[in-house]
């Protein structure tokens, strides 16, 4: 049986050792050749993942806070301790993107997801302040189609307040209906630390034993 403190312990030794950048690919014939597991975050422009993958590794700067949404179209690789890869996803959904960077990214996404066997989870952040969006939803169907698992994490849910049970319950019940979904819903906030211990604890347990 697993140990909530054990795991909690093991999340936060492995996020506090190394995090190297190992490459940034925009295309998956350039993408690193490695067997270390793998675990890619996803989301919306905008939707805080960048100040997410910083706050689990305890870093400022690792992924760029950016404030020019939709710009990069590449997948950025960091490696934990040798033992866990973390890959950045580019963000989708922002609306001044030109249609041949949304087909850019749909092919480099689909690419990676089908491609990518040492992929143990994707990460697909939801921005707790509105829950699921029609581009979520079309990312949730890629990620159906590609068979990969993956789990829905909230974030801002400092900003959501009120309405964070409603927009749980709600973003819960309509992933519950996607077979490839991790049923584990974590809210989480880059600015207070919310869920952020309990979300390493997860991956940490995907990580390459030491
Ligand atoms: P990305 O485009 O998904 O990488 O998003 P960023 O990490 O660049 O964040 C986008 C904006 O949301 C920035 O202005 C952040 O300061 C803000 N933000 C990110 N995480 C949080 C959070 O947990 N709480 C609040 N209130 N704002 C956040």
């Amino acid at each position: 049986m697993s140990d909530p403190a054990a795991d909690i312990d093991k999340g936060r030794l492995l996020f506090a050792g190394a995090c190297d950048f190992v490459a940034g690919s925009t295309r998956v014939d350039n993408i690193p050749e490695t067997d270390l597991p793998e675990v890619a975050f996803a989301g919306r422009s905008n939707v805080g993942k960048s100040s997410l993958i910083n706050a689990l590794t305890g870093r400022n700067a690792l992924a760029r806070v950016s404030h020019t949404p939709g710009r990069t179209q590449q997948i950025n690789f960091f490696s934990l301790g040798g033992r866990l890869m973390l890959a950045d996803l580019p963000g989708y959904g922002y609306a001044k993107v030109a249609k041949r960077q949304v087909a850019n990214w749909t092919r480099l996404i689909e690419d990676y997801l089908r491609g990518r066997r040492q992929l143990a989870r994707v990460c697909l952040l939801i921005d707790g302040r509105h829950g699921l969006k029609d581009a979520d939803r079309a990312a949730l169907e890629l990620m159906d189609k590609s068979a990969v698992v993956y789990q829905v994490v909230l974030t801002k849910a400092d900003k959501a307040k009120a309405e964070l049970d409603e927009i749980v319950r709600a973003t819960a019940a309509e992933i519950a209906k996607h077979t490839a979904a991790h049923p584990t819903l974590i809210a989480t906030s880059a600015h207070t630390g919310m869920g952020i211990e309990e979300l390493r604890a997860e991956l940490a347990a995907l990580a390459r034993a030491r």
